[in-house]
């Protein structure tokens, strides 16, 4: 019996859920991997050699129970992978389906070392879609409902790992958003071709179920005021994201033709799910010569966004070579084959045109002393200025935190570059100065990743659950 080989990984390689073909892939808004069948996630599960010091569960942000459950997915017990999943993280396929595993779990993987790492991402989604689909639902029974009430101000990733932690503590989360659905970035924001829309109209059925209460398109400080919250609650939690846009700062950057990664990515989500309140505001690439600017996983949605738009060509600069990108390397790799083209060792200095983007002006660089966190610097090439043709420029330099006006008022302290302030002093995890409000993701840690929003948000709901006595 195979199953029963401890050497598994020796006769059965790593693989990677089937993609589809990148023909097919270019022209729809659709998840491109195939999901597992049960006897591959079996066998790519018993590939895990349970190594005594396992370095993935470390590297993972949530610190998820991975050898544990690749058992149990080995010996085809789906339920409790599902019920263990969810004790340490409250959207384990949406992880599975973004995290840049390469990096994380499956970048310290032991057998990352030349055999191929255990599919781990790919396992995790396998087990939740799988128990989802047989009707498992989180275990409830011994939850006992206190008189606790909690508001939870943004319904992405932080904002639902905290309402997930205070739900099974018996304490009622209050979610509100400005959007009209939940998801935060998942759903306003990462593009169907990496996270169905789907997956997350589930999430809010099952969270729903387990008690967590949703008020959407409400917007805080216009629709209802943080002092009506704080009147109201008996603490409120912020996962607000970071939403401002950062500029480049050279010439020609407001010409027609040049798009805010965001907002263009916002406006095709909206379009396709029938969201849309104006027309105008969707903008279509097709036919257009596209140049992408930037490295990160934004800059890899916009790309792929505007293939599938029927670009004529999609190029995307980045200012470092392709081992300095900060994207994920899969996600790299499937926009090449969808027919991106890379310039590396690009960095803009202006965008020219008369009436309309005509193209991008470059330099070259090359890769010179750290920075402060560690990073070469890239430096220019004297002399080295090229200019891309382009119809379209979309910048995707990442964001930088919001201002909220209605901070400060209530002593709510935030650091030099304004992120919110919850400082390793605070008698609470994730407390704020303002003792009954508690933050978490991306307003704390700047623009960051999905699995570390969720981790902060339940962190922050141990705190609460502190700070409330429970
Ligand atoms: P958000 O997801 O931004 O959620 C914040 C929520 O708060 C929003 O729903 C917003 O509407 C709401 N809100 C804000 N202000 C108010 C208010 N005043 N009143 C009511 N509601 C409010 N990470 C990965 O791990 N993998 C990826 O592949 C990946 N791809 C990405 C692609 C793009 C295009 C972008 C922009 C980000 C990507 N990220 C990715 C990063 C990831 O999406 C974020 O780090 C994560 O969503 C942060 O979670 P959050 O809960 O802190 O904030
Ligand atoms: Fe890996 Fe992300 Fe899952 Fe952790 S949450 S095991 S890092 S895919």
């Amino acid at each position: 019996n195979r199953l029963s080989n401890d050497f598994q990984f020796i006769d059965v390689g790593r693989q990677d859920p089937q993609k589809k073909e990148a023909r097919t892939r270019a022209k729809e808004f659709a998840e491109i991997y195939e999901p597992y069948r049960p006897q591959e996630a079996a066998s790519q599960a018993h590939r895990c050699l349970h190594c005594g010091n396992p370095y993935c569960e470390w590297k993972c942000p949530v610190h998820n129970y991975i050898p544990n459950w690749l058992k149990l997915v080995s010996e085809g017990n789906i339920l409790e992978a599902a019920e263990l999943s969810h004790q340490t993280n409250s959207l384990p396929e949406v992880c599975g389906r973004v995290c840049p595993q390469d990096r994380l779990c499956e970048g310290d993987c032991t057998l990352n070392d030349g055999f191929g790492a255990v599919t781990i991402g790919s396992v995790e989604k396998y087990i939740t879609d799988t128990a989802f689909a047989m009707g498992w639902r989180p275990d409830m029974s011994g939850v006992t409902w206190t008189d606790k009430r909690v508001a939870v101000i943004g319904a992405g990733p932080a904002g639902l790992g905290c309402a997930d932690i205070l739900a099974r503590s018996g304490v009622k989360p209050i979610v509100y958003d400005r959007y009209p659905e939940i998801g935060g970035l998942l759903t306003f924001g990462i593009p169907e071709f990496k996270l169905e829309k789907h997956v997350m109209e589930r999430r809010r059925a099952v969270f729903e179920e387990m008690g967590i209460e949703f008020r959407l398109n409400t917007d805080i400080g216009s629709d209802v005021t943080i002092e009506a919250l704080l009147e109201e609650y008996d603490a409120v939690f912020m996962g607000m994201g970071t939403y401002k846009y950062m500029q480049g700062g050279f010439p020609g950057e407001d010409l027609p033709g040049v798009h805010k990664a965001l907002d263009y990515l916002i406006a095709n989500v909206n379009h396709c799910l029938g969201f849309e309140k104006d027309p105008a505001d969707y903008v279509s690439l097709e036919g257009q010569r596209v140049v992408v600017l930037g490295g990160g996983d934004t800059a890899m949605d916009c790309n792929r966004t505007a293939i599938r738009q029927g670009a004529a060509s999609v190029t995307c600069a980045y200012r470092r070579d392709e081992d300095n990108m900060p994207g994920s390397k899969r996600e790299v790799k499937n926009a090449r084959e969808e027919g991106v083209d890379f310039l590396f060792n690009r960095q803009p200095v202006a965008v020219v045109g008369e009436e309309q983007v005509e193209g991008v002006k470059v330099v070259r660089t090359r890769l010179g002393e750290p920075d402060e966190n560690g990073r070469q610097r890239p430096e220019v090439v004297p002399g080295s200025e090229e200019i891309l043709p382009a119809d379209a420029v979309v910048i995707a330099f990442g964001f930088q935190p919001t201002d909220i006006d209605w901070l400060a008022p209530n002593s709510i302290a935030v650091d030099e570059r304004g992120r919110i302030k919850t400082s390793e002093e605070a008698a609470f995890a994730f407390q704020t100065s303002n003792e009954k409000i508690f933050a978490g993701g991306d307003m704390v840690r700047g623009s960051d990743l999905v699995v570390t929003a969720v981790y902060e948000g339940r962190q922050a709901a141990e705190g609460i659950l502190d700070y409330l006595g429970v």
